[in-house]
């Protein structure tokens, strides 16, 4: 058998959708609505006119980071991606 079957999605930052604020958090175009991280990090996620989650604004402090953490690991299809800068 060659290579390693890779079924892990993962958000991809070349795929980050327009509606983004610049920063280290971004959602790319997997993202399916489904609205939970802008329920498990209101200040920082919201949804557009065409459905699709994005970052407003990026988080300040810790409390907001770690609730941008919490929505990057709870999003069901790994849509929100985490660049470092
Ligand atoms: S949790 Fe994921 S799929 Fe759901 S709205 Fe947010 S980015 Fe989109």
């Amino acid at each position: 058998m060659q290579g390693a079957k890779v079924f892990h999605i993962m958000a991809n930052l070349s795929d980050k959708n327009e509606f983004n604020v610049a920063g280290k958090y971004y959602v790319d175009s997997q993202c399916i609505g489904c609205a939970l991280c802008t329920q498990t990090a209101e200040e920082c996620f919201a949804l557009s006119d065409t459905g699709c989650a994005f970052v407003q604004k990026q988080p300040s402090g810790d409390a907001e980071d770690a609730k941008c953490v919490e929505a990057m690991e709870s999003c069901p299809v790994q849509a929100i991606g985490n660049d470092g800068e």
